[in-house]
């Protein structure tokens, strides 16, 4: 029988995350230090999308100099959020599913476009 599981990923096309408006991210000062909370509140864009973020393409423009809080990944999610390694995949994809629900809403192509993407099928050998 097939299984099904879901690992993390981050899809083309999404760019949920990069949507930095504060108020609805009301609990930031407890995972970002002052120094990164003042570079966040940098970032937004009076759109509340942060400025970096490429419109057309859906991508970062810095990708590779983006700073800690956004990068989606273990020992970040551990410091920042004080999840275990073991709990990042599950944690990771609540984060995803939260913030596109919250941007592209809960039936958007986005989110389906999400669940296709970390969705994976293993057939017994
Ligand atoms: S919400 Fe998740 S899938 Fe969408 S851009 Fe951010 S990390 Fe990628
Ligand atoms: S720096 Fe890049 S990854 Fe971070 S919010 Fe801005 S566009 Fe998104």
């Amino acid at each position: 029988m097939k299984t099904k599981r879901e690992i993390w990923q981050c899809v083309e096309g999404c760019g949920a995350c990069c949507n930095l408006d504060p108020s609805d991210r009301p609990d930031l000062e407890d995972y970002l230090t002052p120094e990164e909370l003042e570079h966040y509140l940098s970032l937004v864009g009076e759109d509340g999308w942060c400025i970096h973020f490429d419109h057309e393409t859906r991508k970062c423009l810095i990708y590779e100099q983006r700073p800690r809080f956004c990068r989606v990944q273990p020992d970040t999610f551990e410091a920042m959020y004080d999840i275990d390694s073991s709990d990042f995949n599950e944690f990771a994809i609540d984060c995803c599913r939260q913030q596109i629900e919250g941007v592209y809403g809960a039936k958007s192509p986005e989110m389906k476009h999400y669940n296709r993407g970390i969705t994976q099928y293993n057939s017994p050998k």
